[in-house]
């Protein structure tokens, strides 16, 4: 299949899995999770009707930015973000997803407010209480949600999550479940400010199906895309020597 082939049947299959669920399609918004793909493909995918680009690494991010290999699109920053790097995201990406502590939520303000901006996030949730993984507990969620309200320069939007991997289908459903469970508590206590909850981040290629049944608003999307990642380098110092 060409990518624009893969797109509309991705897109296909989320459609058909929000009205299977008695949701409405365009309430589903697909972000295509861009890691190690080439500015050619992240344009050819936006040519093809992708709006969203979702992109987990700050290096990568910042290459395509200065190569301006999203426009036509929106960009959300997906993955783990240190501290030391939001001066690199804040201000340019739409949507920070990966918002995982008070100490890089307090960054984030900072950062913003330098800029005069007010920057969208999510916190991450790690709903599977995995030690391996960042987020924060499902029991942390309402406290921290508080703390983002309350910051004049960021705006909570929301949460994700990616749950444990999962070899049997269905087998994350719980976790979904649980997400959205959290996602509509922390969105009727935030009804009263300026926040806009209405994003809930969760489901990729194995079981994107699955999360839009639970609840998600938006799927993170790579290999059902694009195919196979290429396997990941080795640090250098890592190599034989010739
Ligand atoms: C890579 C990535 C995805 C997409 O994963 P696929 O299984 O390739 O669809 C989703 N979310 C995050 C945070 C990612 O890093």
């Amino acid at each position: 299949m060409t990518l624009e082939e893969q797109i509309r049947s991705v897109r296909e299959r989320i459609d058909a899995a929000a009205r299977g669920a008695g949701r409405d399609p365009s309430e589903i918004t697909l972000c295509a999770a861009t890691k190690t793909r080439s500015d050619d493909t992240i344009r050819a995918a936006i040519a093809a009707g992708v709006r969203v680009c979702g992109e987990n690494r700050v290096q990568e991010l910042t290459a395509h930015l200065e190569t301006q290999a999203y426009t036509g699109a929106e960009v959300h920053f997906i993955g783990h973000l240190q501290t030391n790097k939001v001066n690199k995201v804040v201000g340019r990406v739409d949507l920070i997803h990966s918002v995982d502590s008070a100490h890089l939520l307090t960054a984030i303000d900072a950062q913003a407010k330098k800029l005069g901006i007010c920057q969208d996030i999510l916190l991450e949730v790690n709903i599977g209480r995995e030690e391996s993984k960042g987020g924060i507990s499902p029991e942390q969620t309402a406290d921290l949600a508080a703390q983002a309200a309350a910051l004049e320069h960021v705006r909570l939007r929301g949460l994700m999550a990616i749950p444990p991997i999962c070899a049997v289908p269905g087998g994350n459903r719980r976790f979904f479940a649980e997400m959205y469970r959290l996602f509509v508590d922390i969105r009727e206590k935030m009804s009263d400010n300026q926040s806009i909850v209405n994003c809930l981040s969760m489901g990729m290629s194995g079981d994107f199906e699955d999360a839009i049944a639970q609840g998600s608003t938006l799927v993170r999307i790579g290999t059902a895309l694009f195919g196979p990642r290429p396997p990941k380098q080795p640090p250098v110092s890592d190599q034989p020597r010739l």
